[in-house]
């Protein structure tokens, strides 16, 4: 019996060991730190061994295989000794892949992976048996025990690319690639762009990579490295023959000679960024042979993903809108962009060494007030002070929206979307965008 041994206990270490157990390994399931109660249930239930706020070593040194799951930085002492010993070690999808033949779409980025992800799948679901999986929901190995589909659709970090072997999809979205996560790649930007395009590593001309030809990082290394997938890029700017791009205010997708043309004005999603992730989705649907009139109604009802670009509510003619998702510059970029009103702009948290330069002319011209929201709040005010006539900050969600709604008058948008991470004064971005919603709902 080969036997698996799994370093976290989270949603894919959990779903791993089960579908390990169930494909006949030993399986052990050790973390560092604490296991969630739900999970621990799930182990025991299922009598996989495990432990937790340890790793005995012992237990560890002698697997035939390890899956480490994503959050687990290859510098931990644990994982260094894995290596060493010359034990293969491998991430969530790569280990469950290998019980599929379903066809993948694999969505990745740094930016707009669950948008793209969750409105791919709505598409395809309208026409075909699909999943939706990764880092959305229940884990693609759990799914794949429970029920497989045919299709999946994967939302695909960095992190489980990382350490994929043989991993492939059929259909690879490469949405941007812009720096985050740099702790986990030495500082250098090139690692985590290397880490993407992992992605496309074991494609084959059959397959195809859809890709925003827009992003000078992403042209920059197709230049320079070899690729054997199909190439379907999109652009807002350019005329692209076998791919989508923007004709005056209709998107147009074509492959193998056959378009589709949808109008901008009926699509569901908002903002630039949206128009993006909406052509990369429509490509996806249109080489599976999704119905033209399907894919647009579909871009049509989408109803959108909490916490990104969500409309709460309008009071008194101002729109409130919660963006919580937002957690770095790119993405507020993208929402201050789509932004056609005075805005009121609640920003901050955990700064993580952010540029705040390329905000500057949309601050400078729709942002009639900003609310800093974090426990730091001293570069923000240093930044944009100069900018607009009111600048306050809080540490309270609840004031933050009072004081918005004090300072907004009809027409204006409020506009959460902080730029930053959210762990100095809630649990996560979630927890954060909630209690926006409810403050909001409050007032
Ligand atoms: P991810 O899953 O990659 O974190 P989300 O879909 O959750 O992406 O969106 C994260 C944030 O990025 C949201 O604030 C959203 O409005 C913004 N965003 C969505 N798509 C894009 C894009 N293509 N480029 C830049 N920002 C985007």
């Amino acid at each position: 019996m080969k036997r698996l041994v799994i370093l976290g206990g989270g949603e894919s270490g959990v779903g791993t060991a089960l579908l390990g157990k169930a494909k006949g390994y030993e399986v052990f399931l050790s973390d560092k730190g604490k296991i969630k109660e739900i999970y621990r249930d799930v182990l025991k239930n299922n009598e996989i061994e495990f432990e937790d706020a340890q790793h005995t070593e012992s237990k560890i040194l002698n697997a035939d295989i390890v899956m480490k799951s994503p959050g687990i930085p290859d510098k931990v002492e644990i994982v260094k000794k894995i290596r060493s010993n010359g034990i293969q070690v491998v991430s969530e999808i790569e280990f469950a892949s290998k019980y599929t033949d379903a066809t993948i779409v694999g969505i990745t980025g740094s930016n707009g992976k669950t948008t793209t992800a969750s409105l791919t799948y709505h598409i395809l679901k309208q026409e075909l048996e699909v999943g939706l999986s990764g880092n959305i929901g229940k884990s693609f190995a759990q799914q794949i025990l429970e029920f497989d589909y045919p299709n999946y659709v994967l939302e695909i970090s960095s992190f489980q690319l990382d350490d994929i072997v043989d991993f492939k999809p059929h259909i690879a979205v490469l949405l941007n690639i812009t720096p985050d996560h740099l702790d986990r790649y030495d500082y250098k930007f090139e690692n985590y762009i290397n880490s993407k395009f992992r992605i496309a590593m074991n494609q084959t001309k059959d397959d195809y990579l859809i890709y925003d030809a827009d992003d000078e990082v992403i042209n920059e290394w197709l230049k320079n490295h070899k690729i054997q997938s199909t190439l379907l890029p999109f652009s807002l700017v350019k005329t692209i023959e076998n791919g989508a791009y923007l004709d005056n205010d209709n998107i147009k997708i074509t492959i193998d000679n056959n378009q589709i043309i949808m109008p901008t004005a009926n699509l569901a999603l908002e903002g630039k960024h949206n128009v993006k992730n909406q052509m990369a989705a429509s490509t996806v649907a249109h080489l599976l042979k999704i119905r033209k009139q399907t894919i647009r109604e579909s871009l049509e009802n989408f109803q959108g993903v909490e916490h990104r670009l969500e409309h709460v509510l309008k009071i008194n003619k101002v729109q409130y809108i919660n963006d919580s998702k937002a957690t770095n510059v790119n993405a507020t970029y993208y929402a201050l962009e789509s932004m056609d009103t005075p805005t009121v702009w609640i920003v901050g948290g955990v700064d993580k060494g952010n540029d705040y330069k390329e905000l500057f002319p949309f601050v400078n011209e729709k942002v009639k007030a900003i609310i800093c929201l974090g426990v730091d709040n001293e570069k923000l005010i240093g930044t944009f002070g100069n900018m607009v006539d009111v600048i306050v900050e809080t540490q309270f969600m609840t004031e933050a929206v009072k004081i918005a709604y004090k300072i907004a008058e009809a027409g204006d948008t409020v506009l959460l979307s902080p730029a930053c991470a959210s762990f100095d004064l809630f649990e996560n971005y979630e927890d954060r965008g909630r209690q926006f919603k409810d403050a909001v709902r409050n007032l």
